[in-house]
């Protein structure tokens, strides 16, 4: 395989076969492909994309870069979620508990913040001891035994992506909608799950900006997952603002955690509610969204699922008396700034892709491959779209290396917000459902 020959027929808008494909793919996971000339090809895929042939052919080459997973027969089906990414969505942290006290199995193979948004694995990695690399047999006993796993693609596991994600991540080819699917979707066919659910994001802080693009990559995402026997939906969700009011890793566990007390905030419970019901109703488990939206809140509020939380941390080496005592400090990072309203009025916008970028910039986020980041800064008690505010309000708190950065971030987190004279008319957070 000449691969120069493959970036330049790409470049001008030829098609690969299936077979070039997978070659491609395997020589690239072999380490016999540099990552400058796949850099290349993928700028070339970001311009010139890949038709469905192509798209599946890819997603299914990634997915046979590794092992797919191989549960025993169980009757608690196996499920997932997966977001295409946004700035405080820390929804997996809590559905995932939640799903297995609805009585499902759920193999979470996540990943690590690309572009401005963050990732679920880092986050995890805010919690003291908590492992996310685990070899694919334990992740399936552990899933048998306590109903759920939250990991990262390994060496084993989807390698092409785990290279291919960070790859993208530092070479501006992140919103591309053949390369987001086939992404996606390698993670969630090698998880031999039977139902998913996905929430496409758009907004300032989304890969997607607009709805409408955010809404041929939903589509392209469940036509594919179908094709592929998972039975897939998208809910297309609002990304101009942050999801809760905290962003960054450690900070958004702390907020997971509340939400698992039932202690909001209201948008995040909103759409892990959301994404059980229509699981329920796709596995036939519930017969109307509004009665599956029911009993998602009412086991949210039984407490189960907080428990299970314990339990997966646990299950993966975290050291839960350590974890309880940094939850109930005030603050982990260095240096804690307030930034408060210069005017009184209501929120009319919080900018997810300035906090988004604030939070990178604070050591929270990724600028390169091989960038360490930050777990205990970013932001949080941020207000919320709609709520009042006297002047001297809060309107978030920085959390930072050092005073210098909590100051400039301050500076940086005031611009966020469009403070009205009045209420303004919010638009909904869940748009649309892609079935
Ligand atoms: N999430 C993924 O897993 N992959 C992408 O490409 C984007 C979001």
């Amino acid at each position: 395989m000449n691969f120069l020959n493959l970036i330049e027929a790409k470049r001008d808008g030829q098609t690969f076969s299936p077979v070039q494909i997978n070659e491609l793919l395997l020589a690239y996971t072999a380490g016999r492909i540099p990552d400058y000339q796949m850099a290349a090809l993928l700028m070339a895929i970001y311009f010139r994309g890949l038709n469905v042939d192509e798209t599946r052919a890819m997603t299914l080459a990634m997915r046979d870069s590794g092992e797919v997973l191989k549960f025993p027969a169980d009757p608690r089906p196996l499920v997932d979620k997966h977001s295409t990414g946004g700035v405080g969505d820390k929804v997996s942290l809590v559905l995932a508990p939640l799903l297995v006290c609805l009585g499902f199995r759920v193999p979470m193979i996540s990943g690590r913040g690309l572009g401005l948004t963050g990732g679920t694995l880092d986050k995890l990695e805010s919690i003291p001891g908590f492992r996310t690399a685990l070899p694919g047999q334990r992740l399936i006993e552990q899933v048998q035994n306590i109903g759920c796993a939250m990991c990262g693609q390994t060496d084993r596991m989807v390698p092409a992506d785990k290279a291919l994600y960070a790859l993208r991540d530092v070479t501006g080819t992140v919103p591309s909608i053949p390369l987001i699917t086939a992404s996606v979707l390698s993670k969630k066919l090698a998880e031999n799950i039977s139902a998913l659910v996905l929430d496409v994001k758009f907004g300032t802080a989304a890969f997607m900006q607009t709805k409408e693009k955010a809404r041929d990559l939903a589509q392209a995402m469940v036509r594919l997952g179908n094709d592929c026997g998972v039975n897939t939906r998208a809910l297309l969700t609002n990304m101009d603002v942050p999801l809760g009011r905290a962003a960054g890793n450690w900070l958004e566990v702390k907020e997971a955690v509340a939400c698992l007390e039932c202690r909001g905030p209201d948008d995040l419970q909103e759409l892990v509610v959301e994404c059980a019901a229509q699981l329920l109703e796709q596995t036939q488990r519930k017969a109307g969204l509004a009665q599956g939206r029911a009993l998602a809140v009412r086991c949210l509020a039984s407490g189960e699922p907080r428990k299970k939380w314990d339990e997966l941390l646990l299950a993966q080496g975290a050291d839960v008396t350590a974890f309880q005592h940094k939850l109930s400090l005030p603050r982990t990072a260095p240096a804690v700034m307030e930034c408060r309203a210069l005017q009184h009025g209501y929120v009319e916008r919080c900018d997810a892709r300035v906090i988004g970028e604030l939070v990178r910039d604070l050591g929270g986020g990724r600028f390169t491959k091989e960038t360490l980041i930050q777990l205990e800064v970013g932001v949080d008690e941020l207000a919320k779209p709609g709520e009042a505010l006297g002047a001297n309000s809060i309107l978030g708190r920085v959390h930072a290396r050092n005073e210098a950065e909590a100051a400039a971030g301050c500076a940086r987190l005031q611009s966020a917000f469009t403070i009205a004279e009045g209420p303004t008319r919010l638009p909904p957070l869940i748009q649309e459902v892609v079935v």
